[in-house]
């Protein structure tokens, strides 16, 4: 077990937080004369997702806001008939217009709250199967923290406040990180488009200490170098985690291609489970040389590996003219669905990238193949990928569905945090 990993931090009671006082501060609330702090008002019926424990509130669920709330403040939720609903920030600009803090009328929200659920988040990641030292410690909704995500590489935090609500409790949410892990370097990745629907600038700030360039990390044996500073997300995919794992378990003595690589996780995962050689696929160049230094790093052989830079859809097909093939072929593309009104066209992009690997495995061989595309359900992509097989001629066998690591999990009340979805498909 990695002794970093494990979060002793004694917090003072609830009610030395100040619960009581603040139970005090609410009740003259319902007696409607006297607002003490904003509320929203919900429409009749639409409360029904609220009393499910359900954190997000649609502009359209919402019949009144009184008292003037500021963006990000936090504001009191009624229903019609003036029951206490639950207490939540408030985004004026963004379709989702509260998300909940807490069903509980008697938890206030302050800075100790924030300290006390980034706690309880990387608490509950104590006693996971230690194989890295790069874990996701809060998973925005799912941990009861809606907008926030903090990542810790190595002794380096990466955090993200992707709504108003977040970003109105930031000096909060520095100082509990401080005060939580003090030997760590803490860097702010809000760069994020999300942060557009809700009026809010992106932000890429040095919190504290001082950070590398590229920080080394380690997972299953295996080293990486993560541009925390500018590269996807907070700078790796540590969602893909297990199914790295699963390919590195399955790549002995194959040849391999990892299609959409970016810095070759997958690829370099494969090499630590003795693959024959691995073909890293990405249209970014500065990804793939990245992917080289992690190959160097690790002391695979320089020809263990190429990397090929390009247009995935383009190369796959002229590969297959050419009669190329491989055992195993990852693809993980990036997310074709933003919207659901861009599905249809993105299920043709699934299809067809499915379509082209497909041709290129060998008999025998295995298709990792992945979406990351919230919107897109399990049953439709399973769909796309027999699809994809029928007009390859290919027929093949599920023999694993990958999903997001557990450091990302989906919060029971909110199936929406269930993004990520994979296939292990052997192909005769
Ligand atoms: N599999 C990676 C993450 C992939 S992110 C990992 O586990 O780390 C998606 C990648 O697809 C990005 O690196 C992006 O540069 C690449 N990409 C996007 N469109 C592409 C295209 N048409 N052809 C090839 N690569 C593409």
């Amino acid at each position: 077990m990695d002794g970093q990993r494990s979060f002793s931090y004694v917090l003072p009671s609830r009610r030395a937080l100040g619960a009581q006082d603040f139970t005090a501060r609410i009740i003259p609330v319902r007696s409607k004369e006297i607002i003490v702090d904003p509320q929203l008002i919900i429409v009749a019926g639409r409360e029904k997702s609220l009393l499910r424990r359900h954190p997000w509130i649609f502009s359209g669920a919402v019949a009144t806001v009184k008292g003037r709330p500021a963006s990000g403040q936090t504001v009191e939720v009624l229903g019609q008939n003036g029951q206490w609903l639950a207490r939540a920030s408030y985004s004026p600009k963004s379709q989702i217009m509260g998300r909940v803090w807490t069903f509980d009328a008697g938890e206030a929200v302050d800075e100790e709250f924030f300290l006390r659920r980034i706690l309880q988040s990387a608490s509950r990641r104590n006693d996971f199967e230690s194989s890295s030292n790069a874990l996701r410690l809060v998973h925005s909704e799912s941990d009861g923290l809606p907008g926030l995500i903090l990542d810790r590489y190595s002794g380096v935090l990466v955090f993200q406040l992707l709504t108003a609500g977040m970003e109105f409790w930031r000096k909060a949410i520095i100082d509990a990180l401080r005060r939580l892990f003090p030997a760590d370097a803490i860097l702010e990745r809000s760069d994020v488009e999300v942060r557009a629907k809700e009026g809010l600038p992106a932000r890429v700030e040095l919190v504290h200490g001082a950070i590398p360039e590229l920080v080394e990390i380690h997972e299953n044996g295996v080293k990486y170098l993560v541009d925390v500073h500018g590269g996807h997300k907070t700078g790796s995919y540590l969602d893909q985690r297990d199914s790295r794992l699963a390919v590195g378990r399955a790549a002995g003595g194959r040849e391999v291609l990892n299609c959409f690589s970016y810095t070759g996780g997958f690829g370099l995962a494969a090499l630590g489970g003795g693959a024959a050689h691995v073909t890293q696929l990405d249209a970014s160049a500065p990804a793939l040389a990245l992917a080289e230094r992690n190959r160097e790093l690790n002391g695979f052989a320089a020809g263990s590996m190429d990397t090929v830079c390009g247009d995935a859809f383009q190369i796959l097909r002229n590969w297959h003219k050419e009669g190329r093939t491989f055992d195993l072929i990852v693809l993980d593309p990036p997310k074709f669905v933003d919207s659901k009104a861009s599905l249809n066209r993105a299920c043709r992009g699934y299809k067809d990238v499915n379509l082209c690997a497909l041709r290129l495995l060998a008999p025998g061989g295995r298709l990792f193949t992945f979406s990351c595309s919230g919107l897109m359900e399990d049953g439709l992509f399973q769909k796309i990928v027999a699809d994809a097989a029928l007009d390859a001629g290919r027929s093949g066998r599920i023999i694993r569905r990958l999903t997001q690591a557990g450091d990302h999990p989906v919060s029971l009340v909110f199936p929406e945090g269930a993004y990520l979805k994979g296939l292990e498909v052997l192909v005769e």
